[in-house]
C-alpha cells in the first residue's frame, strides 16, 4: 500500500483545523486557561506549517518549505509551552526564537527551491527536543494533578523518541535512504502525528474541564461573605475527617461560637457594618486555627471550628485567642466589635457523629450565654 503524502497532509490540515475550532470554543472560550490557549496556538503552527509543505513542487517552495519548517518547530515549542503553564512557569526565550530562527537559517541555506529536506536535521533535531521537553514537563507535574496528564505525556514522549529515530535516519542514511522514507518519511509522520493529535486534543478538552470543575467545587464550598467553607462543605469535611480518625483512632474538639448581642451592632451601626464584624471574626479564627483545622460559618453569626488532635484546654486557648484578635480589632473602622461566646465539645476514639459533636457545643455554648457570654464552656465528657 502506498500512502499518498498530498492526501494525507491535506486530511491532516482538515482534522487539525476542526480540531482547532472545537477546542478553541469548548475548552479556551469557556476556561480561558493559559494551557488551552497553547494549545490552539500550536494547533494553528501545526495547520500553517503542513499547509506550506503542499505547495512542495511548485515555484513557491523556495519559501513555502523553509517557512513550514519554522511554523512546525513553533508548533513544537507552543506545545512546550503550553505544558510549562499548568505549572506556571514561562518557556526560556531562545525557544521561541532560537529554535526557529536556527531552522530557518539551516533551511534557507539548503536549496530550498528544489530541495524538499532544506535545513532536515535542524529540523528534526528542534522537533525532537521541544516536544521532548513538553513530555518531560507533563511528567514533573505534581502526581494528583489529574490522571490524563499520563497519555499526554506519553504521547508527547513518544512523538519526540519518534523524532529522535527521524533525525537519526536523517543523518545516517540522508532523505532517500531505505529506513527513512519507509518508517520515518512524510507518510508515516503525517499518519503517526494525526493520532497523536487526537489523543493530545482530547486529554487537554478532559484536563480544561477537570480544572473547571476542581474550581466550581471550591466556589460552591464557600461562604460569600467571609471565604469560610459554608455549612454543607464543613458538615461533608468533618464527617470525613472523623470517619479518617475511626481507623487512626485520634482525638479532637469542635467549637461553635456565636457572636453576642450581634443583632444590636446591625441596629447601631448598620447591616453592612454587622458584615465588616462577621469576615473581622472569621479572619481572626482563621489566623489563629492550624491549617489542618476546619471553620466554617454555620449560619448567620454562628461558626463553626474542628481542630482534629486538640484538647478542651487547646480548644479554650484557641477560643479566647479568637476573642483576643477580635478585641484587638474593636474600633476599627469607627465600629464596636462584638464579643462572642463559645462552646466546646470534644471526642476520642469513640465513634462519634458531627451532629452529636455539634448538639454537645451547642448546649455548652447555651451555658456560655447564660452565663454572662463573652467566655468559652465545655460539654461535660467527651462525646
Ligand atoms: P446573642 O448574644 O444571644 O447571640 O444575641 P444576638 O443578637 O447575637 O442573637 P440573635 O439571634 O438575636 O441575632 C442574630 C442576628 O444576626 C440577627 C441577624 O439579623 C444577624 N445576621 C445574621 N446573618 C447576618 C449577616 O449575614 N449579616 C449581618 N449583618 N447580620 C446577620
Ligand atoms: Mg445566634
Ligand atoms: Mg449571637
Amino acid at each position: 500500500m502506498v500512502l499518498d503524502t498530498t492526501t494525507l497532509r491535506i486530511a491532516f490540515g482538515l482534522m487539525a483545523l476542526v480540531l482547532v475550532v472545537l477546542f478553541y470554543f469548548s475548552a479556551y472560550r469557556v476556561t480561558r486557561s493559559p494551557y488551552s490557549g497553547w494549545w490552539c496556538v500550536a494547533l494553528v503552527f501545526f495547520l500553517g506549517g503542513s499547509g506550506c509543505f503542499l505547495l512542495d513542487g511548485t515555484p513557491h517552495q523556495i519559501w513555502a518549505n523553509p517557512v513550514g519548517n519554522v511554523l512546525l518547530v513553533h508548533g513544537g515549542v507552543a506545545v512546550w509551552a503550553g505544558a510549562r503553564s499548568l505549572r506556571t512557569a514561562r518557556p526560556p526565550m531562545w525557544a521561541f526564537t532560537g529554535l526557529p530562527l536556527a531552522t530557518l537559517v539551516a533551511s534557507v541555506l539548503d536549496n530550498p527551491a528544489t530541495n524538499t529536506w532544506s535545513g532536515g536535521t535542524v529540523f528534526l533535531a528542534a522537533m525532537s527536543i521541544s516536544i521532548g521537553l513538553a513530555s518531560r514537563e507533563l511528567w514533573r507535574l505534581e502526581p494528583g494533578y489529574s490522571r490524563v496528564r499520563i497519555p499526554m505525556a506519553v504521547s508527547a514522549g513518544g512523538l519526540a523518541v519518534y523524532y529522535f529515530f527521524r533525525w537519526l535516519a536523517f543523518v545516517l542514511e540522508g532523505q532517500d535512504g531505505r529506513i527513512f522514507v519507509t518508517v520515518f518519511g512524510s507518510a508515516v509522520t503525517t499518519l503517526v502525528t494525526m493520532v497523536l493529535l487526537v489523543v493530545v486534543s482530547f486529554s487537554m478538552a478532559a484536563l480544561s474541564s477537570e480544572q473547571q470543575t476542581r474550581a466550581l467545587r471550591v466556589v460552591a464550598s464557600r461562604d460569600d461573605l467571609t471565604g469560610l467553607l459554608n455549612r454543607k462543605a464543613f458538615l461533608d469535611l468533618a464527617a470525613e475527617q472523623l470517619a479518617d480518625r475511626a481507623i487512626t483512632g485520634a482525638s479532637g474538639a469542635l467549637i461553635l461560637a456565636d457572636l453576642d448581642h450581634f443583632k444590636s451592632v446591625n441596629d447601631t451601626y448598620g447591616h453592612a457594618a454587622g458584615d465588616v464584624a462577621l469576615r473581622r471574626f472569621a479572619d481572626a479564627c482563621i489566623a489563629t486555627v492550624r491549617t489542618t483545622d476546619l471553620v466554617g460559618r454555620y449560619g448567620g453569626e454562628e461558626f463553626v471550628l474542628l481542630m482534629p488532635g486538640a484538647s478542651p484546654e487547646r480548644a479554650e486557648l484557641v477560643a479566647s485567642e479568637i476573642s483576643r484578635r477580635l478585641a484587638a480589632d474593636a474600633r476599627l473602622d469607627g465600629v464596636e466589635m462584638p464579643t462572642a461566646s463559645y462552646g466546646i465539645s470534644t471526642y476520642d476514639a469513640g465513634t462519634s457523629q458531627v451532629d452529636d459533636l455539634i448538639a454537645a457545643a451547642d448546649a455548652a455554648l447555651y451555658t456560655a450565654k447564660s452565663l454572662g457570654r463573652n467566655r468559652s464552656a465545655r460539654s461535660d465528657g467527651r462525646i
